[in-house]
């Protein structure tokens, strides 16, 4: 008799936003329940037997020691590793941390700043363990979380785009808010997969799926500019879900340099 597959959620720093994607796939949950066996999901069951598993989904960011020794343990004990949603593929929002103060923070939001065991740094979990693969979004799609789950069962390659979200809006008929309202938009440099979700309703995408492979974010900046963005606007919305992603962070500064 074939063994079921055993399936692990782990939650590291992070809103718990995209287990709740998982949670959120209802009917395809009951079917995908029959094919796996979920061992440790914390956040739906209190079942949470011991390793090894065959797929862990990872969700959150590294910012303790802690979560540092964590996710080595967890790495040993997976035979795929998956890391789920711009806090663990990216760093997320506490990724702005990476460029501040963080014992200054912890000193104006805590009374007694001295209990708090933190890292400087927010990190991505493949800055610390091999990633076997990579779902980008804030929060993820529940297609792509689907096809990834069905993919690894059935023994083939995820079926995820890495161009841009500008083919999504071409594929769904959408028009360009940038072109057609000055609406300024991350989405010729940000990864597809949401379905240019935003743009559908009028609204420039915000990079919540990080950088798309190879992306000319130097092109993209005086388009943002004549459309209303200051040097302001754009630090803030390319540190927004991916502050941690070099090709977002190291934006060659200015156009204008
Ligand atoms: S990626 Fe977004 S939705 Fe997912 S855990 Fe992080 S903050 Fe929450
Ligand atoms: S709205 Fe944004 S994502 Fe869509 S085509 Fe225009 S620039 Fe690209």
């Amino acid at each position: 008799m074939t063994k079921t597959p055993t399936l692990a959620v782990w939650k590291f720093t992070s809103c718990d936003g995209c287990q709740l994607t998982l949670l959120d796939c209802e009917d395809e949950l009951l079917a995908l329940a029959g094919r796996v066996r979920i061992t440790h999901f914390a956040e739906a069951s209190s079942a949470m037997d011991p390793g090894p598993y065959d797929v862990s989904l990872v969700e959150g960011s590294i910012t303790t020691e802690e979560e540092q020794r964590r996710i080595l343990d967890i790495r040993e004990q997976s035979r795929i590793l998956v890391a789920i949603g711009a806090c663990a593929t990216h760093g997320g929002i506490q990724a702005l941390r990476n460029f501040a103060d963080v014992a200054e923070f912890t000193s104006v939001v805590y009374a007694d700043p001295e209990y708090i065991a933190t890292l400087s740094t927010s990190t991505p979990i493949s800055a610390h363990v091999p990633v076997d693969f990579e779902l980008r979004g804030c929060p993820i799609d529940r297609r792509q979380l689907l096809d990834t789950l069905c993919a690894f069962l059935a023994g083939r390659a995820p079926d995820i785009p890495n161009t841009s979200v500008c083919t999504e809006c071409k594929r769904r008929g959408t028009t360009c808010v940038m072109v057609a309202e000055g609406i300024p938009c991350l989405g010729p440099v940000t990864q597809a997969g949401c379905g240019a979700l935003c743009p559908a309703y009028h609204r420039g995408c915000f990079g919540c799926f990080g950088p798309m492979a190879n992306p000319n974010v130097h092109a993209l900046l005086p388009i943002l500019r004549v459309n209303g963005m200051d040097t302001g606007d754009i630090d803030r919305v390319f540190a927004t879900y991916a502050a941690a992603a070099p090709d977002f962070a190291n934006r060659s500064g200015d156009e204008s340099a």
